[in-house]
């Protein structure tokens, strides 16, 4: 059995959106599936818009997902070179096969590709003039995910333009051809394209690769496919807000392809397992931004709290939380406990702002809910005192203490918590109530409770 070759053949824009990263990672989930080999191809032949930068992006939202490839930019292989701007002597061979064959002609300074059929010319209603139709043959393609669909073409069409550049094509098909592609999945709106690789890759007397063409992304809300303007729609995106690339990449993989039970959150060495073409939908796909963020929550919750405190410590450095030299013993034990309740690196720093600052953010509807009802001052008061006076400051003890006081005072500890935390970290939600006492420290605890106290008459 001939090795399975598919490739990635981007236009290098300066996004990557999410789609196109679809598109890369389902080639390679098949080229590792199978065994096979994943290329990288830069169709960089639109001369104004494919700049080094524009590469970049390409190539470090590839390497963030982990699709790496095995042949392409900087890796190299036997078919190279892997950028179309490199390959112009490659297509004027081939454009020589064609000339041969008789399959060419030149029309407006252009050349066109013969089709093979009965010709005649007909009044074009659209066009308001006479046009020369070919009756070919239908092309059948049978394609692994949407099955047989059956295409003509009546038109000769242009390979390359007067200004002597080859035509999309042309190129993608010789490319196809000389890398060995033995299949093509790609987005779905190459399927009306199809047929005229099928011609081509036929006049050059080549194999016809397998297609599979995907369904399309949908916007989130409202119709039509997603475009780079969409919210949450480039890569990027999510590299700035510090979503988890094995996350993101899960739920790309769930973006027309399930694994047929109700799973959405695997590992990736299983989606390779159970990866085939077969299993991708015909069905378009919405985007989903908060199943996105539910995945990143699980995966985030689920990390080594090593892993963990290694990706949050440059954030919080960044944010001017902590200096590079923090105590790390003291920044994984208030990691841990963040780890359990934030829903995504993005928002950590804002989230555990309070373990560093003073001067974090207080919510007003909990700030209300907790001082309308009850006697707050006294409870606070109570709070600060019995607190004040452990010698131990631990979960335990600070826990035994709080309850000692609610039972003099005639109330439930209840009456104390939340109280407690809108006024030690401006907010009702948070991590485990008397651990993040424990790490915050006896005098900033204190201090806190007291300082709060005071705001109130
Ligand atoms: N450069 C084309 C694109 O970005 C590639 C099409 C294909 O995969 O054949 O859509």
């Amino acid at each position: 059995m001939t090795e399975t070759r598919v490739r990635f053949a981007p236009s290098p824009t300066g996004f990557f959106h999410i789609g196109s990263a679809r598109t890369a990672l389902f080639n390679w989930l098949y080229a590792r599936h199978t065994g096979g080999k994943f290329i990288l191809r830069i169709e960089d032949t639109d001369k104004e818009r494919n700049t080094e930068e524009a590469l970049q992006v390409l190539i470090d939202g590839m390497k963030w997902l982990g699709i790496n490839w095995d042949e392409g930019p900087l890796v190299e292989g036997p078919c190279g070179p892997y950028f179309q701007s490199q390959r112009s002597n490659i297509y004027r061979e081939w454009l020589t096969k064609l000339e041969t064959a008789g399959r060419t002609y030149e029309k407006d300074g252009a050349i066109w590709f013969r089709l093979e059929g009965e010709r005649s010319v007909v009044y074009d209603d659209y066009l308001k003039k006479e046009v020369e139709k070919v009756a070919a043959a239908p092309v059948v393609i049978e394609d692994a995910i949407r099955g047989r669909v059956e295409r003509a073409e009546d038109r000769d069409f242009v390979i390359f333009r007067a200004s002597g550049d080859p035509v999309f094509h042309f190129v993608n098909v010789v490319d196809d051809i000389t890398m060995g592609i033995t299949h093509v999945i790609r987005g779905e709106d190459h399927l009306s394209n199809t047929s005229k690789h099928v011609e081509l890759f036929r006049a050059f007397g080549a194999d016809v690769p397998t297609f599979a063409h995907m369904p399309l992304i949908l916007k989130e809300v409202g119709q039509g496919k997603m475009s780079k303007r969409d919210q949450g729609a480039l890569v990027e995106d999510y590299q700035k807000q510090h979503y988890l690339s094995e996350a993101v990449r899960n739920y790309l993989c769930l973006l027309g392809w399930s694994p047929k039970d109700d799973r959405e959150i695997l590992p990736i060495d299983e989606i390779i397992d159970l990866f085939d073409l077969p299993g991708i939908t015909q069905t378009n796909a919405r985007f989903d931004g908060k199943k996105m963020a539910f995945i990143n929550s699980h995966y985030v919750r689920a990390m080594p709290i090593e892993s963990f405190t290694w990706l949050a410590k440059p954030i919080l450095v960044e944010a001017d939380l902590i200096p590079e030299d923090y105590d790390e013993d003291r920044l994984q034990s208030i990691l841990a406990l963040c780890q359990e309740k934030v829903r995504g690196l993005g928002e950590l720093a804002q989230f555990a702002r309070y373990f560093f600052k003073d001067d974090f953010a207080t919510d007003e509807k909990a700030l209300n809910k907790v001082t309308k009802k009850g006697d707050p001052a006294a409870r606070l008061d109570e709070a600060a005192q019995a607190l004040e006076q452990l010698s131990k400051f631990d979960a335990e003890s600070i826990e035994t203490a709080i309850a000692a006081a609610a039972e003099v005072s005639g109330n439930k500890p209840g009456a104390y918590m939340p109280l407690m935390r809108v006024a030690l970290s401006g907010t009702n939600v948070g991590p485990s109530f008397y651990p993040m006492l424990e790490i915050m420290g006896q005098g900033c605890v204190v201090d806190r409770l007291r300082q709060f106290r005071a705001t109130l008459s």
